[in-house]
Order: structure tokens, then sequence, then C-alpha cells
């Protein structure tokens, strides 16, 4: 069992990136080998300020240490340093058909109205997306449910590869998704739409930087309805804020849906909102506490990022090469 995933340094971690991906990676270390890099090079597929993208990975690497990353089980490393992920990617780019990319959501939701202004790369993002994990061939990758679609596309370019070229190269991962309300947190704003690094409201996630107070207000301010709490999840049906609000507290308490439900049912969100933030601060304090230590010690995560290339370089290799080889290049 090989684990690879990624997370690009695009803004600060949030609580769906938690719930839905790192705190995920961080139990499957102790079961499998792991590898996690900071998607740099995903981030350049929309519009960056180069210095605050210097800075966003150094963020991220320390982020994810405080969030339980143990640099001596994982292999953590930043995608730009292991050149196999781009090379492997141009590789897959003749394999990949235009129709299998035109049907991604997430280049639907991110290019929005204006395609013909998008850049080429949000078009190509899953193709090395795939690369990342085709490159080492991963059996498992820990995603939310957002990114089921390209580990699918990842799959489909592994075994038409092997096909065209008559080879037992590329092995298809499986997309690993989270059981539970975990896997597609909502934002604060809108329970229609992903908690995300990019969405331009800040009131629309919690972010793992976010001191208490703040935590408290965002979710005071929440989206909610004037209904109370049901007993029931099913009867949280049409009622996205109040699911949402219902899946991040079984999430960040360990508890399920009704579990929950049968804490609070009767109840309104004045009473609700208080205990969400309380459970909320409880799972994050320790780790944004971490996070404000590591950031001191900038030559230390450097160290770390460094080493995790070097292992990381050394593993893509052979891969790499033979796909090189069964294209008909290199001997
Ligand atoms: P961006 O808006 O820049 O795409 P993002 O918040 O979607 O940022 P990514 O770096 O794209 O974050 O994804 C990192 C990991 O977090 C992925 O495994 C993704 O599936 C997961 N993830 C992102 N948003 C959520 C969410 N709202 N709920 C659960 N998991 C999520
Ligand atoms: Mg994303």
């Amino acid at each position: 069992m090989r684990v690879v995933s990624g997370i690009q340094p695009t803004g600060d971690l949030h609580l769906g990136n938690l719930l839905g991906a790192i705190l995920r990676w961080v139990r499957m270390q102790d079961e499998a080998e792991c590898l996690f890099f900071l998607a740099d090079l995903h981030a350049l597929t929309v519009d960056v300020d180069p210095a605050i993208l210097r800075g966003n990975v150094r963020e991220m690497a320390a982020a994810l240490i405080a969030s339980g990353i143990d640099p001596a089980k994982s292999t953590l490393f930043a995608q730009s340093a292991v050149p196999a992920h781009p090379e492997l990617a141009w590789i897959l780019q003749g394999t990949a058909r235009m129709g299998w990319l035109n049907r991604m959501t997430q280049w639907k939701d991110k290019a929005g109205k204006n395609r013909e202004g998008a850049s080429v790369g949000l078009f190509t993002y899953p193709v090395l997306q795939a690369a990342d994990v085709l490159v080492y061939k991963a059996t498992h990758v820990p995603v939310g449910e957002d990114q089921k679609q390209h580990i699918e596309l990842a799959r489909d370019i592994a075994v038409k590869f092997n096909n065209d070229f008559d080879v037992e190269l590329f092995v298809a991962p499986e997309p690993y998704i989270g059981g539970g309300t975990a896997a597609r947190v909502m934002s604060l704003r809108d329970g229609a739409s992903k908690m995300s690094k990019s969405d331009p409201s800040e009131a629309s996630r919690i972010h793992l930087t976010d001191s208490d107070d703040v935590i408290a207000q965002k979710l005071r301010k929440a989206k909610t309805d004037p209904e109370p709490l049901p007993d029931d999840p099913e009867l949280l049906a049409g009622r996205p804020e109040a699911r949402n609000l219902v899946g991040i507290m079984a999430a960040v308490t360990g508890e399920s849906p009704a579990a929950v439900l049968q804490r609070f049912s009767g109840q309104g969100f004045g009473a609700f909102k208080p205990a969400l933030a309380d459970a909320t601060i409880a799972l994050l304090a320790p780790l944004r506490e971490r996070l404000i230590e590591l950031r001191n010690d900038p030559a230390m995560l450097d160290g770390i990022l460094a080493a995790g290339a070097e292992k990381a370089v050394e593993l893509a290799a052979p891969t790499l090469h033979e796909a090189y080889r069964a294209v008909g290049l290199r001997s």
C-alpha cells in the first residue's frame, strides 16, 4: 500500500482540507508508506503573486507538520522540486483525451463563464494530478469528495496508457474518500458550494490560523435557517446550511450526525453554534499553537522539504524512465 496525496499552497489551510484530507493523511502514516506534497505547480494554474507563493509553500509545509504529518514517517516535499511530475504529465497529455477533461467539474467550476480566458494549465490540471500519483505507483489517494473525479480520470489514463503501449507500467489508484460528513465540508456562507481556499470570502471558511475568537465569530455569523434542529439527519434534507453545521460538529467530535442531533434536537442555532465553536476550537487550537512555533524555524522546514524531495526524486525516476521507454524514447 503506497499513499500519495497533495495540497495546493494557494492560501491558508482550512477546516475542509483538514477534515477531508489532512487528518486522514495523519492517520494513514502508521499503516502505509506515505508521500505528501505541496502542489505548487498546480498553484500556477490560477493567477499567482510570486512572493506570496514562495511564502505559502513553507507556510503550508508548517501547517501540515503542525497537523500531525511526521517527516520521520512520511515523505514531505514540494512538487516543483521533483521534475518527474511535469515530465510525466507531458507524456500523459498524449494519452488523456479532450473529452475526458471537458467533463471535469473542477474545470467547469473554476473557469466559470470565462473559459476562453482561463489558463491552459487549469484545463490540463487533472493530467498533472494523474502524473503526481502514477509516477509513484500510488495504490491509495486520500482526498476530499471534490477530487474523486480527478482520481477516476487518473485511473482511466493509467489503463489507456498500459493498453496503448502494451505495458503493465501504471497502477490504477483508488480514490480513498473518508466516510461520514468530513468528505465534503461546505462554505459557511453558502451550503451549496464547498469550503475552498480560493473562495474570495474569508468568512466562508475557518482557517487553521484563526484565533479562538475569530472561529467563534465566523460560526456565529454562519448562514443558517430559523428552524430548530430535528431529531433525524434525514430531516435536514433541503436545509443545506443546517446540514453542513451538523456535519462539521459530527466530524470534529467524531460522532455521527444522528448522535449530534440527539444532543441538540429541538434547539435552535443560538444554542448549537456556541457548542460547535467550542468543539472546533478544541480541535484546532493545539494545531495552531504548533504552527506558530514551527514558523520560527524556516531553516528546519526547508531542510525537511529538501530531504523529502531527494527521496521523491529517487522513487519517481524508474517509473518516468519506463514511461519514456514505453513511448519509444530513451533506451
Ligand atoms: P483551492 O480553492 O485552491 O482549490 P481547496 O480548498 O480546494 O483549494 P486543494 O488544495 O485543492 O484545496 O485540496 C486539498 C485537499 O483538500 C484535497 O484532498 C481536497 O479534496 C480536500 N478538500 C478541499 N476542500 C474540501 C472540502 N470543502 N471538504 C473536504 N475536503 C476538501
Ligand atoms: Mg481545490
